[in-house]
């Protein structure tokens, strides 16, 4: 793959859990720490730098740090909980909905998130550029299609010259009117984050442009990330921000509205709330449905119609997220 045009130094890759611990001052004992795991940990310095020192329970913290509960086989919860490795008509492409098709631009991530869905999948294995332009000759032969999703992993993980590389041959496909990016790379790691080459691709080209951030927390943004999507919002991007409801990291509803807010301010419009899929691996952060409903009512009257993520699931086998 594409290597990554900065600096490896601006990022932590290789950070052991008990390097982390010893950084942050908190006691690996207390804290369940998981030393070894099948998905490692992986964090950025600039989401490092958000999380609050000696404090165990911190937001951002147990997004990333690998603990036992990981090792619990609970019912329900499978490798593959939205069925994607089912609906490839070719390795890296995805289409279940209407219109749009998901195209998985990058194996990689820049962030271990500890609830992902695909923290299963095999992905080094299948992307490369091959799967690529097979994927790019299917898309022009469907004239239904006029959305392009690029996700992952995450795309903006790719080298910049790479991620617009393949940007420009989408573009080139006529019947394609929207490109739509998703990324937490912005949120989680903005010094990392595209900022030259995408935005004066952007700013040329006759594409409507969507970049869905991903963010969880209020504390994931700072100034550095108001500067950057202020660039990516001036080069034409609507910003829009999909959440994960997660248990002991935003299922407050006071935290979700100030997320809402806060996001706001970085001129990011909520899109989606999900509910989370139920990947071996993640019970611990379930939130039973009747609480997430309760949240949902507690925000809806307290925000603006605007400010209000739609409350979803991915249902397998449902043409689009399923409102709860
Ligand atoms: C979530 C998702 C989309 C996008 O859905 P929207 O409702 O348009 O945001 C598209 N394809 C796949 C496979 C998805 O999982
Ligand atoms: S950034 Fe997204 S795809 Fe990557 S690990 Fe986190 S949730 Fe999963």
């Amino acid at each position: 793959m594409p290597q990554t045009n900065k600096p490896e130094t601006k990022s932590i890759k290789h950070f052991s859990v008990k390097e982390l611990c010893q950084t942050l001052q908190i006691s690996p004992l207390e804290s369940g720490v998981l030393t070894q795991s099948e998905f490692p940990l992986k964090i950025p310095a600039d989401f490092l730098a958000q999380i609050e020192i000696g404090n165990p329970l911190d937001p951002l913290l147990k997004q990333v740090l690998p603990v036992l509960a990981e090792t619990d086989q609970v019912t329900g919860y499978t490798l593959d909980p939205v069925g994607d490795l089912n609906n490839n008509p070719t390795p890296s492409l995805i289409h279940k909905y209407h219109g749009r098709v998901l195209l998985i631009a990058s194996p990689k991530c820049d962030i271990h998130c500890r609830y992902c869905f695909r923290r299963h999948f095999p992905y080094e294995q299948q992307i490369n550029q091959r799967h690529w332009h097979k994927a790019l000759e299917l898309i022009a032969l469907d004239e239904s299609i006029h959305e392009v999703i690029l996700s992952g992993g995450d795309p903006m993980s790719l080298s910049e010259k790479a991620l617009v590389n393949l940007i420009e041959k989408i573009e080139h496909i006529p019947h394609i009117r929207t490109l739509r990016i998703h990324s937490r790379t912005p949120v989680v790691a903005p010094s990392k984050a595209p900022n030259k080459l995408l935005l004066e691709w952007a700013k040329k080209s006759r594409l409507n442009k969507v970049l869905v951030v991903h963010c969880n927390h209020a504390n994931e943004l700072s100034e550095q990330t108001a500067q950057l999507l202020q660039q990516y919002r001036t080069a034409g991007f609507q910003l829009l921000n999909q959440t994960v409801l997660l248990k002991d990291v935003n299922d407050n509803a006071d935290v979700l509205i100030d997320l809402s807010h806060v996001l706001f301010n970085q001129g990011v419009l909520p899109y989606y709330l999900h509910q989370l899929d139920k990947v071996q691996g993640a019970s611990h952060f379930e939130v039973p449905d009747l609480e997430a409903l309760e949240l949902h009512e507690e925000m809806r009257q307290k925000l603006p119609g605007y400010l209000l993520p739609r409350l979803v699931r991915e249902i397998e086998g449902q043409p689009y997220k399923t409102p709860l």
